[in-house]
């Protein structure tokens, strides 16, 4: 029998002070007195972990840094996006396929299960544990390989990649092999700019438009997979396929075996088949068992694999077939009367049409919807809806525009004969629209629905999302039942939407877990939520994002118990002892889905409405070094639960203490306050902005410290004074001592200085020339005058090139020579010597400094550009957005420019392009990204040079001199760099970000105006 203890219904017994998490019992977890059991909550250290780590370290030469069990890590670890949490013994960050190969039978050993983890976007409970988490997300270039096959049709990938890169792999694949068609991935979850393919596989996920045709199930087509025992299966590979049916010939069989026994009961192939005509991934992918030869076990293995959740193998590869992407598209939102007329257009469509996607909105979703101005202006009848009023956002697609015309006549032919009661005339009010501004703002709104809810929540409650399917014909009634549900719960603001195309309803409500009554309404809801969707209307209860934790009791309510137990039996061939992932998809104890719940103490009004969803991780620069954005915020929530206790005890005092002492390095000193993290979060947090306001804390109890930056602010002119002969002299050094010396000089210097002291790298750049002259104008142009005031920041007036591009001039003399092709007057502000946007000052938590020096800055643009009149050119990405976000006039909102952005708006019609260089990078800095200038950078260097390559770095870590004195940080980031070879020359807009890549690339980073310096002439006047 299965390993998996029945803890038992405890569930009115909750413990709150163990660990942060909601435990269900008072167990003593932390202590002695627990027997190790494998169940969740009882997995203890009884010697084994201690056991199973020193082999990791001696017998397979894991490296300590890599084996993570402090406090801090594994508590931050134990977050997934989901709402439970487990504290792991032990985070082991995997590095490649051997690794896992050795280690599984490590674990069996010591029985010590694994859960492996890739971007932890699930929402069941799948990714975490109380036992030892395999981490293949951010580490690096490991897991991240992939090959496209043909003209796109097939790729193959390991599973570290994130799902919306590959779609952007397969865009470049394309562009360059110049195909006729483009090629995408089936699955399309709106997670898909985080979550990983080794998630996507394990949790077979879809999404909008995926349906159940295009998800991995279907469009899979080999895998590479590591079982229990370490055996690898390649099943692209004859003698791979050959080898295992010799060696697993046991498991084979009982495979076989089994697949013959569910074939041949009809009842059973039939329930499997209804069940997975709809979207389903409660319990196993047991129509392997029903779709496959029953003689071909490893196709059998193969699809099984397929949203196994980790619980019977790894996957270490896959290739897909992909999907072709049409290009031609037009969307329409309708409202409806009734959510019944919603429901019952989705059915129809579905039966009649080849429609592409059809979304729901019910009244909640649509009160979210009155919050965004832009819908409103497209829909203005949104507030009319009734309280079971309704809308479908319809999506149509084509190879070609007639084709589109074709298939969006279907769908409108389809409605208007269905006797559905549109809210208003269907034709008139709700058309389609191919303009991408249009329907990109309808689906911006469906993509930003479950954030909304989530950022309305109350503080300290956290976002619910259930996700349950039926057939589309009993969508309507199970719509209405699932309200009326809510309502008798009390849940207010919960909103039922989602893929109604497929049945495929996403319930989104909040939840607190703070008092037992709350957690007692929570259990009440679900078991009636289950009841509704899988024994009145045999719908899933998962529809595509996993069973987890959270529906783990309910499988065989909604299978019932034939195919429940045959459930039992597949996990016990591929894992009889219980190894790989255990509590998940199957778990006996009947309350599981309502223990270890996740508490979300109130923080800081920055933070709190973050869902925990792990969609920044990826940006940020810190995420393989130290912590990742929802890591900051998470221990960040264990610290304000601790410091709000009134009465710590010791246990909690040490705690408070470790976690403070942890954080001080991994959550502030190595956060590069870049802010990357906000433009992936669907909430908008910027976890920088928390950690600049810490620091801004830390400081004022350390008052010297602030006036002396105080004094600093005073006398600037007198600090980038002496900066560039400084540097001039280390250069000179360098020359002298060559690398190492100073290296290693630097390098000690940073570390007793506690990270003060930048330590030095080759590349750090000469002190900057003089500034150059303003340039005057040679004559009079007709139309816009020819006047801007150049702003060189304080970095470029201090820094020069490095020694290796000794032949350069500074920033400024290549700006200045731009300026003069195109014969524009220069102003430089006043007293620029003095000058400094402030950032200097901000990121390191001298708030009022940093003020006081944009004030200054501001009323010197003002003048300058008499107020907003000339436009303002910052040679210095970060810099000129430091400046916009503090500005305090609204007369420079327009004014204010960055280099490639002023040369695209205002320089193209006055300049001669050449493509000089073959092949270069690209790395447009953070700042310049948040300000959208992505695309404008990249056609500017594309005008110069026949091939651009971005850096696909979303922030290297430099933050001015962080990444100087915390060097780990720019090296953790740039390690994902993977520049082609051809590139010979790298171009950005900030010099600190320049000096940085060098340092870690094989080419030379410098500003993207020494590129258009070379590639322009200015141009000639059209001869009369
Ligand atoms: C706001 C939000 C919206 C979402 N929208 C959707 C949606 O529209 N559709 C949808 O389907 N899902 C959605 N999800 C759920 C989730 O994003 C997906 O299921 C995603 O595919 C999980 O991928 P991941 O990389 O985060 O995997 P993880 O969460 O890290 O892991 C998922 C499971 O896979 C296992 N695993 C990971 N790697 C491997 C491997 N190499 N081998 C074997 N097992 C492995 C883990 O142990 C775990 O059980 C959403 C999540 C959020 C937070
Ligand atoms: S900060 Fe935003 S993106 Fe990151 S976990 Fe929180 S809600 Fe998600
Ligand atoms: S501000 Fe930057 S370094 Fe800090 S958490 Fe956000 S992305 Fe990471």
């Amino acid at each position: 029998m299965p390993q998996v203890a029945t803890v038992g219904s405890n569930a009115s017994k909750i413990d709150y002070s163990i660990g942060g998490t909601v435990y269900p019992v008072p167990q003593d977890v932390k202590g002695s007195k627990v027997v190790y059991q494998n169940a969740d909550g009882m997995r203890v250290d009884d010697g084994r972990y201690q056991n199973f780590k020193s082999d990791l370290k001696n017998e397979l030469a894991i490296p300590e840094e890599r084996i993570i069990t402090d406090a801090v890590k594994t508590y931050a670890y134990g977050t997934d996006a989901s709402f439970y949490r487990l504290l792991p013994q032990m985070v082991v960050k995997i590095h490649s396929e051997e690794e896992v190969k050795k280690i599984l039978p490590y674990a069996k050993k010591h029985q010590t299960p694994v859960t492996f983890r890739a971007a932890g976007t699930s929402l069941s409970g799948q990714a975490v544990s109380d036992s030892v988490l395999l981490k293949l997300s951010h580490v690096g270039k490991n897991f991240r390989d992939y090959t496209v096959h043909e003209d796109g049709r097939k790729i193959t990938l390991e599973p570290g990649l994130i799902l919306g890169e590959v779609n952007r792999i397969l865009q470049a694949h394309k562009k360059k092999g110049g195909h006729a068609v483009q090629y995408k991935m089936g699955p399309d979850p709106s997670s898909i700019d985080s979550c990983m393919v080794g998630g996507v596989v394990a949790n077979n996920s879809s999404g909008m438009c995926c349906g159940v045709k295009q998800n991995t199930y279907h469009t899979l087509e080999d895998m590479r997979i590591v079982f229990v025992d370490g055996t690898v299966l390649d099943t692209a590979d004859p003698a791979s396929r050959e080898s295992f049916l010799r060696t697993h010939q046991d498991l084979c069989a009982k495979v076989s075996n089994l697949a013959k026994k569910v074939q041949a009961d009809a009842d059973l192939t039939a329930l499997i088949k209804k069940k997975f005509a709809i979207k389903c991934t409660t319990g196993y992918s047991i129509n392997a068992l029903v779709d496959n030869d029953a003689n071909d076990p490893i196709e059998i293995i193969k699809r099984l694999m397929i949203g196994s959740e980790g619980t019977l193998g790894f996957v270490s590869r896959a290739t897909y077939n992909t999907v072709v992407d049409h290009p031609h598209k037009a969307s329409c939102f309708i409202m409806f009367k009734d959510v019944d007329d919603a429901c019952k257009a989705a059915a129809v469509l579905r039966r009649e049409t080849t429609v592409d996607a059809v979304e729901i909105f019910d009244k909640a979703s649509l009160r979210q919807c009155e919050k965004h101005e832009k819908i409103m202006s497209l829909v203005p009848t949104i507030p009319e809806a009734g309280k079971y009023g309704a809308a479908l956002l319809i999506e149509c697609r084509g190879p070609t525009d007639a084709e589109l015309d074709q298939n969006i006549k279907a769908v409108t032919t389809s409605l208007d004969n269905a006797n559905l009661n549109f809210l208003h005339p269907r034709e008139e009010t709700y058309p389609f629209s191919k303009d991408p501004a249009v329907y990109g703002t309808y689906w911006d709104v469906r993509k930003g629905l479950i954030p909304m809810v989530g950022g309305g929540r109350e503080a300290g409650t956290s976002v619910l999302i259930e996700d349950v399917a039926c057939e589309v014909d009993s969508l309507a009634p199970m719509t209405k039942d699932l309200m009326a549900m809510f309502e008798k719960h009390g849940y207010d603001d919960a909103s039922c939407m989602g893929h109604a195309l497929e049945g495929n309803l996403h319930l989104v409500f909040s939840q607190g877990f703070r008092t037992e009554k709350e957690v007692e309404t929570y259990a009440a809801m679900m078991q009636e939520m289950c009841e509704i969707v899988a024994v009145k209307y045999k719908g899933s209860l998962k529809a595509e994002h996993g069973t987890g934790r959270n529906v783990a009791p309910f499988v065989e309510m909604e299978w019932g118990t034939k195919a429940y137990e045959i459930m039992w039996e597949l996990k016990e061939m591929f894992d009889p002892d219980y190894v790989l992932n255990p509590g998940v998809i199957l778990n006996r104890d009947p309350d599981v889905h309502q223990k270890f719940l996740k508490p979300k103490p109130v923080a800081d009004p920055i933070v709190d409405m973050c869902m925990e969803c792990g969609f920044c991780e990826s940006n940020c620069p810190s995420r393989d070094v130290s912590l990742t954005p929802r890591q900051r915020i998470t221990v960040y929530r264990e610290i304000s639960r601790l410091q709000a206790m009134e009465n710590r005890s010791t246990e909690d005092q040490a705690r408070l203490d470790e976690f403070l002492d942890i954080f001080s390095y991994a959550g502030d000193s190595t956060c590069a306050a870049d802010g990357m993290c906000e433009v992936k979060c669907p909430v908008g947090i910027n976890t920088g902005t928390l950690v600049k306001s810490i620091r801004a804390r830390e400081l004022e109890q350390a008052k010297n410290v602030s006036s002396v930056a105080a004094s600093l602010g005073r006398n600037f002119a007198s600090f980038t004074g002496v900066v560039p002969p400084f540097l001039n002299m280390v250069s000179g050094f360098h020359s002298i001592l060559g690398d190492g010396v100073l290296k290693t000089v630097s390098g000690g210097l940073n570390k007793i200085s506690g990270n003060l002291i930048p330590e030095w790298n080759p590349h750090m750049p000469r002190g900057a020339p003089k500034l150059p002259e303003p340039n005057h104008a040679k004559e009079k142009h007709p139309g816009v005058e020819r006047k801007v005031v150049y702003l060189p920041s304080c970095v470029t007036r201090m820094m020069g090139p490095s020694k290796a591009d000794a032949n350069l001039e500074g920033v400024a003399d290549a700006m200045m020579s731009i300026l003069s092709k195109a014969d524009y007057e220069v102003v430089y502000p006043k007293g620029l010597s003095d000058q400094c946007c402030g950032m200097l000052f901000n990121s390191r938590g001298f708030k009022d400094t940093a003020l006081t020096k944009a004030a200054q800055m501001e009323e010197a643009l003002l003048e300058a550009s008499e107020n907003g009149k000339y436009p303002i050119v910052v040679d210095t990405s970060p810099c000129l957005a430091e400046i916009k976000g503090s500005l305090q006039n609204p007369a420079l909102r327009f004014s204010l420019y960055e280099p490639a952005e002023f040369i695209a708006n205002h320089l193209l019609d006055k300049l001669e392009f050449n493509k000089v260089k073959k092949h270069v990078a690209i790395h447009v800095p953070c700042s310049s990204k948040k300000l959208g200038v992505e695309q404008t950078f990249t056609k500017l260097a594309e005008k110069c040079a026949e091939e651009v390559t971005g850096s696909g770095i979303p922030c290297c870590g430099m933050a001015g001199d962080r990444g100087m004195r915390y060097p780990e940080l720019t090296g953790g980031s740039l390690k994902y760099l993977d520049l082609p070879k051809g590139c010979t020359d790298g171009y950005s807009t900030s010099r600190t970000c320049e000096m940085s890549l060098t340092n870690h690339s094989d080419i030379s980073f410098k500003g993207l105006v020494y590129l258009v310096d070379e590639a322009t002439t200015a141009k000639k006047k059209a001869s009369a």
